[in-house]
Order: C-alpha cells, then structure tokens, then sequence
C-alpha cells in the first residue's frame, strides 16, 4: 500500500482535534476517532501514553472521564494510530497503555 493511502487511512482512525502542551515538554492530545468518539493520547518526551477505552466505567466523582460510563473498547488499529499521531511530533520511541479515554 503506498504511503498516502496509510495517511489516508489513519486519518480515517484518529485525528489530533487539539492539543494542549505543558510546561514540561509533555502534551495532551485530544484524539477524535472515526466515530465521533474523542479519547486522550498522551505525549511525553520518550514515550506516548495512549487510551484504550472510550470512558470509563469506574465512574469516580471527581473525574470528567467517568462521568460517561464505559462507552466503547478502542481497537487496536485506533490505539496504533495514537502512537502514530503521537510520533508524527516527537521523537517518542516506546508506547505505554493507560486504560481510560
Ligand atoms: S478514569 Fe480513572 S479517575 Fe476517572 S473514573 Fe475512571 S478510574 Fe476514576
């Protein structure tokens, strides 16, 4: 498959909607998926945190991501293209899961 068709598709996956860099070199990315859903990839200096479920179903009080419930699991291509998005502006070499969108 040629390179473009790969852009195409992953941005079909996931797209950055917004991004909020901290101080310490980190950045929040706001990820929207195909399906409207939107999940939090998390960029550090080496490594990208990235969701793997859209919600949560703990549901903890103080937590904006519990208030939703369990909504979906994000699939693996979704969670690849987090690392992908996330590389795209960094250097980030490893990937780490955290389990909450
Ligand atoms: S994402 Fe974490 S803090 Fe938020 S509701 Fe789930 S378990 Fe609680």
């Amino acid at each position: 498959m040629a390179l473009p068709e790969l852009a195409e598709d992953l941005a079909n996956l996931a797209r950055v909607q917004s991004e909020h860099p901290s101080a310490d070199g980190s950045a929040r990315l706001l990820v929207t998926l195909r399906d409207g859903q939107a999940v939090e990839t998390v960029r550090l200096p080496r490594t990208a945190c990235v969701s793997t479920q859209v919600g949560c179903a703990v549901g903890c009080v103080f937590c904006m991501t519990g208030r939703s419930g369990l909504l979906r699991q994000v699939g693996s291509a979704e969670i690849i293209a987090q690392v992908v998005l996330a590389r795209q502006q960094s250097n980030a070499a490893q990937g780490s899961v955290h389990g909450h969108g």
